[in-house]
């Protein structure tokens, strides 16, 4: 296995804690490379700041940015990070920028919005859900936050540094990834939206699944793995492993 091979120990630290209504921001670092996975919304920019400044660190400190996903609690402050590479799944990407696209379409947006959430109308809070998604692409959605498009690197053909990994995990967004850490001792799984909550899923301010099935087999999948586990909207926490390191998927 690559953990084997390779003698990167991470250190990876939560910047940002994830909440009911805002996504974790995590540093990882090997004193060298800095990475910061995921970035938040605006009005989270000066905490961010302030976050790398308790670390001593610079947003210029900062080599590369992954993106877990593209909706607009993970991404809008890429562009403080002006000297990053960006890793990000393409199909994400797509997905994202095509769906806040549609739903500024004014007369068609809520039959738009079924062709990027099927599963909507199973719930009960469907208007619900369609309208925040609407108000988050009118109010938010800006792809000049997004960082340059030069700097992107698309996960899906550019590997990560040495000792990460990622594991797509599509239930939530397609081409979604989680990342996987080892520090030499411990795996850390940067979660994202693949697991929002250790308990409290239904709670968090964000849209349903766009596979619902899909999305249980990954959260499943990633308290299987074990270690520390940053969810997307919650605090971190240690879970035992039920796999082991060697049936990793892929
Ligand atoms: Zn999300």
């Amino acid at each position: 296995m690559k953990e084997q091979t390779d003698r990167h120990v991470w250190r990876t630290e939560v910047l940002l804690e994830g909440s009911l209504r805002g996504a974790s921001s995590v540093l990882v670092s090997d004193g060298r490379t800095r990475i910061v996975v995921d970035t938040g919304l605006p009005h989270e920019e000066s905490w961010l700041v302030a976050a790398l400044a308790r670390k001593g660190l610079k947003a210029s400190d900062i080599s590369i940015v992954v993106n877990t996903h593209f909706h607009v609690d993970h991404v809008l402050n890429n562009r403080l990070f002006s000297h990053s590479l960006i890793y990000a799944p393409q199909e994400s990407y797509d997905w994202a920028k095509s769906l806040y696209a549609d739903l500024r379409v004014e007369n068609d947006w809520e039959k738009l919005v079924l062709k990027y959430y099927p599963e909507v109308m199973d719930y009960e809070k469907a208007p619900s859900y369609m309208g925040a998604l609407r108000k988050f692409a009118l109010r938010w959605w800006d792809e000049a936050r997004l960082g340059s498009p030069s700097r992107f690197r698309w996960m899906e053909t550019q590997p990560l540094p040495d000792g990460l990994e990622s594991v797509i995990t599509s239930g939530h967004v397609p081409g979604h990834a989680s990342l996987l850490i080892s520090d030499g001792q411990e795996r850390m799984v940067v979660a994202g939206d693949a697991l929002l909550s250790r308990e409290h899923d239904d709670q968090v301010l964000t849209m349903i699944p766009v596979n619902k099935e899909k999305y249980q087999r990954d959260r499943e999948r990633i308290l299987a793995l074990g270690g520390r586990i940053v969810p997307g909207h919650d605090a971190e926490f240690h879970q035992q492993a039920t796999v082991s390191n060697s049936s990793e998927p892929a």
